[in-house]
């Protein structure tokens, strides 16, 4: 099989792969605390691995992650105040995903997909794509495109009905709990230890943001959801449903490598 890992490729290999008109991938992720049952990484693991098996899938190429992301929200990720979390300022992560598609684009890159990991990190991603183009667009280039996604909206209502049956508490308080933690049990088992997963019921947040966080919202565990259900047969076929997703998407959505 061919690589997919541009860091893995010597540069006349990765040029050849990008004249035949190869996708880039690239994981947006960040270093953040997901409870004391689990390492800092699975937003930065698991697009890295979605995105190496739709790479395979398509003919793609996988950029190295983005491995830092936007300040953890509290009613998303438990909070930027917990330990751990390694944060960017919201101009550093635009201008990151700026300059990265900027330079893809001057190797000849014309199509390339942000695969998010973190959900803070949208609307910086958005608006670093929104700048590339602009910039892009100054230089004549007008035949570059990307793609923003995040990996569980291509989780399907039969797929969260399978493994929450009607206690699916939603995406945002998912942080450290049965959707992370099953992915992560299949991908790193040995980055998981269900022993220290504390059981609560999901985080109650009042219908606004208070700055700064009041800490005592924030479950002790960091978790916004229990991980007590977390299986690795969820977590494979959590993978194989997004990475399926993802695939058909991109194949309807971009033109194929030569
Ligand atoms: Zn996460
Ligand atoms: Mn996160």
């Amino acid at each position: 099989m061919e690589k997919v890992r541009i860091s893995d490729l010597a540069w006349p290999d990765y040029a050849r792969r990008v004249k035949d008109g190869a996708m880039v991938l690239v994981p947006v992720g960040a270093l953040e605390q997901h409870g004391p049952h689990m390492s800092m990484n699975p937003d930065v693991l698991l697009p890295t691995a979605i995105a190496e098996r739709v790479a395979g899938n398509i003919g793609g190429l996988v950029a190295p992650a983005i491995a830092y992301g936007y300040k953890s929200q509290q009613q998303s990720g438990g909070g930027n105040h917990m330990p751990g979390n390694t944060s960017l300022d919201g101009q550093t992560m635009i201008c990151l995903v700026r300059d990265v598609l900027r330079e893809l684009a001057r190797h000849g890159v014309r199509q390339v997909v942000l695969v998010n990991g973190h959900y803070e990190n949208s609307m910086f991603l958005t608006e670093g794509v929104d700048l590339c183009l602009r910039e892009l667009r100054w230089s004549g280039i007008h035949d570059f495109r990307c793609i923003i996604l995040s990996y569980w909206d291509f989780i399907d209502e039969a797929t969260i009905r399978t493994i929450y049956a009607d206690d699916f508490p939603g995406w945002a308080v998912e942080h450290g709990g049965v959707l992370e933690t099953s992915l992560m049990l299949h991908l790193h088992p040995d980055l998981v230890n269900m022993d220290l997963v504390q059981d609560h019921p999901p985080a109650r947040f009042p219908p606004y943001d208070h700055f700064p966080v009041r800490p005592e919202l924030t479950p002790p565990s960091g978790c916004l959801s229990s991980a007590r259900r977390a299986t690795a047969e969820y977590g494979e076929l959590l993978l194989k449903v997004a990475v399926e997703g993802i695939s058909t998407a991109l194949r309807d959505a971009f033109e194929p490598a030569r």
